[in-house]
């Protein structure tokens, strides 16, 4: 724990932790040195982590990085925190995001940019979004381990982007109580970590039912440790031919055809598959994200929580809101909530929103028959290219930016769990990653497939 404090400290410009608890932290860290001493130490006990700011962290400040959640310090610690907490780990304290967790590149956060710690010809690279606090810090090794959230890619995408592994498991396995909710029917939390082993031990104390979640769901956690041998003799990997995108650079068809032929020589049976709807999936996406964040950000009226704007003489309740929210929501946390109402307003509500509910239905259903005809896991790249430039994806033209999660939401949108793992360097020598979709709640399996792919 000490150790990663004092990296911390020295790490300030990667900007990845936004607040530091570094006397809870020591505090923490003896109780579990006292409770290994007596022979009662769960599997992360004593391992220092980072939590990422979109978690209600008890008495520490709680921001989802917006300024609207500014001096917010929950009285109640998020069940996801909380049950690695029990099982001993060592919260450091909490990091950067994109505000609201929308984003793929960390720049929307209130706190500013985080730097990834891979460069290029000292160009700063952004560490990916919206977990990029968390992946930057993992990458450089501020903390053992960091919790994520991904609502349509957020955690595969940054841990792509900077070298380490990410798996979001399926929606439901963790709790979403206490995180401060972006897209309710897509967000969950998982583990950001080094390497795919460390990914199951930490997944392991996350995930469980939970009561005050009423999407959580109360099926068997396996150990997913235990479940890591390696062997993929007989799975079959189905190669979805709808990611094979116009355009690609040869070096991610490169890492995907590695990729394959690794499982191949590991005993696996690959078969091209189909998935027809995948095209259909970035604007389903960004349609339903939005509805629901418009509807979940409604409660941020500077009555309950954080920021509240200065009003002027006269000024009645509709002043305060309108005041405290156009100061307190950066600008694409407001394109968001614009886009949200306008796709469900009743003029609207059919042609959009549930026209995108249809489309997730056949996006899921795809997954649906792949699975049943035999596959057990599908292979694809994580991310169309390696990080990009800070301040390189035009803030002007957003849709550039939502283009990066191509690979990512369709996951989301079905429920399933996705790990995205360490695969290679591009020719520049940054990393690339390749992703695994696994069957609902066979986390177990997956995290093995993409061990033997380690
Ligand atoms: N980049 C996506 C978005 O901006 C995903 C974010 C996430 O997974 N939290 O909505």
């Amino acid at each position: 724990t000490q150790a990663c404090l004092d990296a911390i400290e020295g790490a300030d410009a990667l900007g990845a932790f936004v607040h530091k608890t570094p006397e809870i932290a020591l505090e923490r860290a003896r109780a579990a040195d006292a409770r290994i001493a007596q022979g009662d130490a769960p599997a992360m006990c004593g391992l220092p982590i980072g939590i990422k700011d979109l978690f209600c962290t008890k008495g520490v400040d709680s921001q989802a990085a917006s300024r609207i959640l500014q001096g917010f310090k929950p009285e109640y610690e998020s069940t996801v925190s909380q049950q690695l907490l029990d099982d001993g780990a060592v919260m450091l304290g909490k990091l950067n995001m994109d505000e609201f967790a929308m984003g793929s590149s960390n720049e929307t956060s209130v706190y500013g940019n985080v730097v990834n710690p891979w460069k290029v010809d000292d160009r700063a690279l952004t560490p990916g979004g919206s977990s990029g606090g968390s992946a930057a810090a993992v990458a450089a090794d501020l903390c053992l381990a960091a919790t994520g959230t991904d609502t349509g890619g957020s955690i595969r995408q940054p841990a792509a982007f900077t070298g380490i592994t990410g798996i979001k498991p399926t929606y439901g396995r963790c709790s979403r109580w206490g995180i401060v909710a972006f897209a309710s029917s897509l967000d969950q939390a998982g583990p950001m970590t080094k390497d795919v082993r460390d990914a199951a031990i930490m997944l392991q104390a996350m995930c469980g039912h939970d009561p005050k979640d009423s999407t959580s769901a109360d099926i068997p956690v396996p150990d997913f440790e235990a479940m890591l041998t390696g062997d993929v003799k007989g799975k079959v990997i189905g190669i979805p031919r709808e990611y094979r995108m116009d355009g690609m650079p040869e070096e991610i068809e490169k890492l995907w055809a590695d990729g394959t032929a690794m499982l191949k020589d590991a005993g696996a049976e690959i078969r091209d598959i189909s998935l027809p709807h995948t095209k259909y999936a970035l604007p389903a996406y960004y349609v339903i994200a939005p509805a629901e964040a418009s509807s979940n950000l409604a409660r941020y009226d500077g009555v309950r929580y954080g920021h509240r704007a200065k009003l002027a003489q006269g000024d009645g309740i509709t002043e305060m809101y309108e005041k405290t929210r156009a100061e307190g929501f950066g600008h694409e946390v407001q394109r968001r909530v614009m886009v949200g109402t306008y796709v469900l307003s009743a003029g609207f509500y059919d042609a959009y929103y549930n026209r995108a509910r249809k489309v997730r239905t056949l996006i899921k259903r795809d997954f649906e028959q792949v699975f049943d005809s035999g596959i057990d896991a599908i292979l694809t790249p994580a991310t169309p290219s390696a990080a990009f430039g800070l301040g390189e994806m035009a803030q002007a033209d957003p849709v550039q930016m939502y283009l990066n999660d191509v690979f990512t939401v369709t996951v989301n949108l079905a429920g399933l769990p996705g790990v995205s793992l360490p695969a290679g360097l591009d020719k520049q020598g940054l990393p690339l990653g390749l992703q695994l979709i696994g069957r609902p709640w066979e986390e177990g399996d997956l995290l093995n497939t993409a061990y033997a792919l380690e």
